[in-house]
């Protein structure tokens, strides 16, 4: 059997080369942070982390980290209602509850999980789950285990969503579903309108932010705080694996009961491990830094406001955004391949996305702004986009 399977392998991978598509993996080989160094020993700033706060190699958490190391140990080896469940992790779904304005918070390893295993447990075949059509893969998947009847509406499209909610009205219970920031464009969700509509619908919100904890709001609080929400969102679920410190780790935090019932019924919760101790430290030690002080959340407003007004005063046509990702649109797929190469070799790290990520002729090269980024690196970014842009024609 496998030698006629590996033949359709190696055709499927030709396939993708042949297309221009193929995605490889560059080796970091310093910690993450925006001077990085990778395999081939060049220096290169990065441009693609989702290292918002930069705080990825951050001492403090590095500190907390290896103190839970010498204290509590290197791993649970359980999930959390077996014997998963320690201080550290109980302490840090509280920082997360605080954080956000919500009234309980539940762990999972990454946000992936927490998504997958959202819609099972609380919705079932009498209720509907309206979802943004732009929503995170992991979204789509939890949507998938679910068996509510599934609505979809036009990115960002509140006329569309309105006529969703208009057919939904025969089910029982109704959930509206988006992303905070959706990770392509960088634009964010308008959970104002949406928090409306489902008021006039009589149906809930739940937000993944994901992109936008740490990122939107004046503090960071994420689109809670950006559209004055705190505490009204129904569900919002987000990682630890992007602003807050870049580790692993995701959670759901809401009203009470979804959480309490979360608890009894999620399956990647009862069924895989509980995230380390080490990095429910480093979380909240992270979060006792993010209520004493703005400080990062202001670098990273002031870095993305400079960058994307230097960038379009150059001549690129960028994304309107009102996060920290930057969609430099190129629209051909394998030009976006072909000067991200080149800004590679000019000692800019960033990534083309293309079709299927991104709709077919709409690829783009997506920059990450972070408050780990200096003045100086910005600006050196700019500059070999420039000189790039110029050299294949992007710019005139
Ligand atoms: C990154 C991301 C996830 C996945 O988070 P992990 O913790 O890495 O699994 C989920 N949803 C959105 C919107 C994301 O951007």
């Amino acid at each position: 059997m496998y030698k006629n399977y590996q033949a359709y392998l190696k055709k499927e991978l030709s396939d993708i080369k042949k297309a221009g598509l193929y995605k490889n993996e560059s080796v970091i080989v310093t910690p993450q942070r925006a001077a990085i160094k990778i395999d081939s020993g060049k220096e290169v700033l990065n441009f693609c982390a989702n290292n918002y706060l930069g705080l990825s190699d951050n001492p403090r958490l590095i500190k907390a980290a290896k103190k839970a190391l010498d204290t509590r140990g290197y791993g649970m080896s359980s999930v959390r209602f077996i014997c998963g469940t320690g201080d550290l992790q109980k302490e840090l779904e509280k920082k997360i509850s605080e954080f956000f304005g919500t009234e309980d918070t539940i762990l999972y390893t990454s946000c992936f999980d927490a998504n997958g295993g959202v819609f099972e447990p609380l919705f079932g075949e009498q209720d509907a789950i309206i979802s943004d059509a732009l929503n995170h893969a992991s979204i789509i998947d939890g949507v998938r285990l679910c068996k509510a009847v599934r609505y979809r509406y036009a990115n960002g499209d509140m006329k569309d969503l309105e006529e969703q909610l208009k057919k939904a009205k025969k089910q029982r219970y109704r959930i509206i579903v988006t992303d905070g920031v959706f990770s392509m464009d960088g634009n964010v969700a308008p959970v104002d309108k949406i928090y409306a509509l489902a008021q006039k619908y009589d149906a809930m919100v739940m937000v993944d932010e994901s992109h936008s904890a740490g990122v939107v709001g004046k503090t960071g609080r994420g689109t809670t705080e950006l559209y004055k929400l705190r505490g009204k969102v129904e569900i919002l679920t987000g990682t630890l694996g992007k602003s807050f410190g870049g580790a692993v780790g995701g959670f759901t935090t809401g009203k009470k009961e979804i959480i309490a019932l979360l608890r009894q019924r999620s399956r990647p919760y009862l069924f895989s491990n509980s995230i380390p101790p080490m990095v429910a430290a480093a979380g909240i030690e992270m979060f006792n830094m993010m209520s004493r002080t703005n400080k990062l959340q202001d670098k990273l407003h002031s870095n993305t406001e400079y960058f994307v007004s230097k960038m379009k005063a150059a001549g690129f046509d960028i994304k309107p955004t009102q996060s920290a990702i930057c969609a430099v649109m190129l629209y051909d797929a394998r030009l976006s391949q072909k000067m991200a190469a080149k800004l590679l070799q000019e000692g800019i790290y960033v990534v083309g996305f293309y079709y299927p990520v991104v709709p077919k002729d709409l690829a783009r090269i997506r920059v990450q702004v972070s408050a780990g980024h200096s003045k100086a690196q910005l600006d050196k970014a700019i500059a070999a986009f420039t000189k790039i842009g110029r050299e294949l024609k992007v710019l005139k």
